[in-house]
């Protein structure tokens, strides 16, 4: 972070998160300019992995210096470390006892000096450990610690991989969804328009095969009706001009006459009806079946979905 200003608050600010003070405070450190306490030499920013510090004496120390002052057997026992893990002064000591910390307390999660510890209840005593081993056992929580973000990190590269997947999928799967629906569509068209035309005939053709069915049985009427006339006045006639002998004569010849005319077979009621039935609602829904696959009359139909005897009858 290189706005250490944000963070560096004072009153009115949430409390200080000690780690991010850190890690401000060490990249503020590494921005100042290192120098080896022997040859004063300036380090720049690349080399600052390879400086050391020596705890024990307090200063920086450049790789060749690090070797050459501290080659004396004097210097033995002093604890050098890279520069970015030197001890700061104010872990060094104790702030209560001004004693140097020798041990860690794993229940506390904190360092103890020599007084710290003797002031601990036995108890509490079983859970302090030398900082040396603090420390490796800290590593290694961090280390799992690590792992488990890792691991974490893993899962959700392949959670986003899949959702990625996923979105390509679905994407597909919307796609293929609307052509199939196109296309069922228009073979519906195809079939409906087709079955409309057939219906549309069918309706035409009954049309005309009862009117002209009619028209005959009209015509038939209306030629009749003359000949009623014709022997209605002959009777008249008949009736006015015999006399006893000429009715008594001719008389039984008329009326066989009149008898057999009212006998002939005349069609004078209509031998259909004037309804048109094409059955368009089950034919719709027949030539549908097959396309929509919710026939359970389809074994019955035939699998070509076949003009139904409701045309076939009237549709020559
Ligand atoms: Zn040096
Ligand atoms: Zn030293
Ligand atoms: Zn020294
Ligand atoms: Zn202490």
């Amino acid at each position: 972070c290189r706005h250490p200003s944000v963070v560096r608050g004072g009153t009115g600010l949430p409390p200080v998160d000690r780690l991010l003070q850190f890690l401000v405070d060490s990249s503020a450190d590494s921005e100042e300019d290192v120098q080896c306490a022997n040859c004063d030499r300036c380090c720049t920013k690349a080399e600052l992995d390879t400086m050391y510090f020596c705890n024990t004496c307090g200063q920086p120390l450049c790789a060749p210096c690090r070797e050459e002052t501290h080659r004396a057997r004097m210097f033995t026992r002093h604890e050098i470390v890279s520069l970015s893990k030197r001890t700061k002064d104010i872990h060094k000591k104790c702030p209560l006892h001004e004693e140097p910390y020798i041990m860690f307390s794993t229940e506390k999660k904190s360092m103890l000096c020599i007084n710290c510890f003797r002031d601990m209840q036995g108890e509490s005593r079983a859970h302090c450990i030398d900082i040396e081993t603090a420390y490796m056992q800290g590593c290694q929580r961090l280390d799992q610690a690590v792992m488990a973000v890792k691991e974490l990190q893993t899962s959700t590269r392949e959670a986003i991989v899949l959702l990625k997947a996923m979105i390509e999928e679905v994407r597909n799967s919307a796609s293929e969804e609307e052509a199939a629906i196109n296309s069922l569509f228009s073979r519906m068209q195809e079939q409906l328009s087709e079955r409309k035309k057939t219906l549309l005939k069918a309706v035409q053709s009954q049309h005309e095969e009862k009117e002209k069915a009619f028209k005959e049985q009209l015509a038939h009427l209306a030629s009749l009706l003359p000949t009623l006339q014709v022997h209605l006045v002959t009777c008249s006639a008949f009736l006015s001009s015999a006399n006893k002998a000429e009715f008594l004569d001719l008389g039984y010849q008329l009326m066989e006459r009149l008898r057999r005319i009212v006998k002939l077979p005349h069609r004078l009621r209509p031998a259909q009806t004037s309804k048109i039935n094409s059955e368009y609602r089950a034919e719709f829904a027949r030539c549908l079946e097959p396309l929509l696959m919710l026939s359970p009359r389809r074994s019955v139909v035939g699998s070509a979905g076949g003009i139904g005897p409701g045309i076939t009858g009237t549709n020559m």
